[in-house]
């Protein structure tokens, strides 16, 4: 009930303020509460038409006083229960086919999500504009050609209060319904208290410059002078940038209202389309750019996904023979040696058979770490498959390799199969890459003497000296 009410007392005080800054009658330069009634039907569905009827029929009774129409009752009420239905039938179908696309896309389809916003909270505040000014023209509250020329006016004011104060609105309505917070893709619509100071000098500086871009307006009437306020994106940028989504959509509402109210007060209704504009514009873009960090945020994951395994984050197979190339290139400029080692963990099927595989798994998590402790920062160890790793050794010949090699076999075999006595072993193939051999053939090479040393009884160390020292 508290609720309802809430929402019925912000939905007609915003309308009492877009009415403030009406440029022709029934036409305001932004509509805030066209933004308010989509987010309720996103977030509350069939739920909010009742409230959203019962403002529409509160402000037709308003608008009757306002104006001093004089209609009668019956007649206000036919009205406003007429353009009440028009206003939720518009938004609410609108609301209803976001929700099912947004309901349909992964977290990662943020762009779409946003795409699918801005068109569909654009439609229905052209449906809700052609409706409504055919609703009042057919009760007689304005003549048929009146609403000719309003229809336009009307639809770029309700585009521009669903555009850029919609997804302030949700932030708000998740705030007060928790069940539904973040369903907008990810974004970060959390009300963090953290550098509060930051974000309001950052919201000064910007209303500041939008302030001093007006009076310049009000001041020198030429078009050029109002289409500077295009340039205000730079500061909104700045915040979508740097401060959380609820905090660029209050930028975006603070930046919207101050630019409503300075056309209004300033009287600059001649560029009132320009303004409108760049409300949208900027919106829009702002919203595209939120996006951003959710992206790159989901980029580095793949990239981790791709660049490391998954089980014991070494480097993947595809990335440890991407980097060896160029570091087989690197060394060859340097004329430098380097040098791969190939191991597999002995007898690792019986440890599955007896411990299971989580055990398994947990071995082999215990051998990358085992491994990789005693490496410099320029080797790169990667897993192959199955219990088989890969370790490269730039600047590192072969004596110096099978010395390493030896080392690890040692460190091996005090690597222990966890909760049990059982103790692993592996065996090792090293070889020095030669000057004229491709990575692919080196690896062969390193194979072929894993296969020794596992046909010599395992737990040892076999390398093979590159064809021109043979
Ligand atoms: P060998 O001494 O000849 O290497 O004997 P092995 O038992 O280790 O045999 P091989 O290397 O051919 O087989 C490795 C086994 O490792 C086969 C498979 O069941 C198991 N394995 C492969 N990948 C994984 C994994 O990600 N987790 C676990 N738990 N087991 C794996
Ligand atoms: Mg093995």
């Amino acid at each position: 009930m508290l609720r309802s009410l809430m929402l019925a007392g912000s939905w007609l005080l915003l309308w009492r303020l877009a009415v403030l800054m009406e440029y022709a009658p029934h036409a305001s330069i932004w509509f805030p509460s066209a933004g308010l009634s989509f987010a309720a039907f996103l977030i509350l569905g069939l739920r909010a038409v009742p409230i959203v009827m019962l403002c529409s029929l509160i402000a037709t009774f308003w608008v009757d006083d306002l104006y001093a129409m004089h209609q009668t009752w019956t007649q206000l009420a036919y009205t406003g229960v007429l353009f009440g239905a028009a206003h939720c039938f518009s938004y609410y179908c609108g609301a209803k086919l976001l929700k099912q696309l947004v309901r349909r896309s992964f977290s990662d389809a943020l762009p779409k999500i946003i795409l699918s916003f801005l068109i569909l909270g654009s439609l229905s505040a052209l449906l809700a504009a052609l409706l409504g000014t055919q609703v009042l023209a057919g009760s007689g509250l304005i003549e048929q050609q009146e609403a000719a020329s309003i229809w336009l006016p009307w639809w770029i004011g309700d585009m521009a209060g669903t555009i850029v104060l919609t997804p302030l609105f949700i932030g708000l309505l998740s705030w007060r319904y928790p069940l539904i917070e973040g369903w907008l893709g990810g974004l970060d619509f959390q009300q963090s208290g953290q550098g509060l100071y930051g974000f309001l000098v950052k919201l000064l500086i910007s209303s500041s410059l939008l302030t001093l871009t007006m009076l310049l307006a009000a001041q020198f009437r030429y078009s050029e002078v109002s289409f500077a306020v295009f340039f205000l994106i730079i500061p909104q940028m700045w915040i979508v940038y740097t401060e959380s989504a609820f905090r660029a959509s209050l930028s975006l509402a603070v930046f919207s209202t101050l630019t409503a109210v300075w056309v209004a007060s300033l009287s600059l209704m001649d560029y009132a389309l320009v303004y409108q504009f760049a409300i949208c514009v900027i919106s829009a873009s702002a919203y595209f750019g939120l996006a951003v960090p959710v992206l790159a945020a989901h980029n580095a994951q793949l990239r981790e996904l791709a660049l490391s395994d998954g089980l014991t984050k070494v480097a993947s197979r595809q990335y440890f023979f991407e980097r060896a190339e160029q570091e087989l290139l690197r060394a060859r400029r340097y004329q430098q040696p380097i040098s791969l080692l190939v191991f597999d963990i002995d007898h690792f099927k019986q440890i599955n058979d007896q411990f299971g595989h989580t055990a398994g798994d947990s071995a082999l998590v215990l051998v990358a770490e085992a491994i990789g402790k005693g490496l410099r920062q320029s080797d790169l160890l990667g897993r192959f498959g199955g219990d088989e790793f890969l370790l490269l050794l730039p600047g590192i010949d072969l004596d110096k390799a099978s010395e390493t090699a030896e080392r690890l076999r040692q460190a091996l075999r005090g690597v222990k199969v966890a909760d049990t006595r059982h103790f692993l072993s592996g065996s090792f193939g090293v070889v020095q890459i030669e000057r004229h051999e491709d990575f692919q053939d080196a690896f062969e090479r390193a194979d072929e003497c894993l296969l020794k040393a596992k046909k010599a009884g395992r737990d040892q160390v076999f390398s093979s000296r590159p064809a021109e020292q043979r």
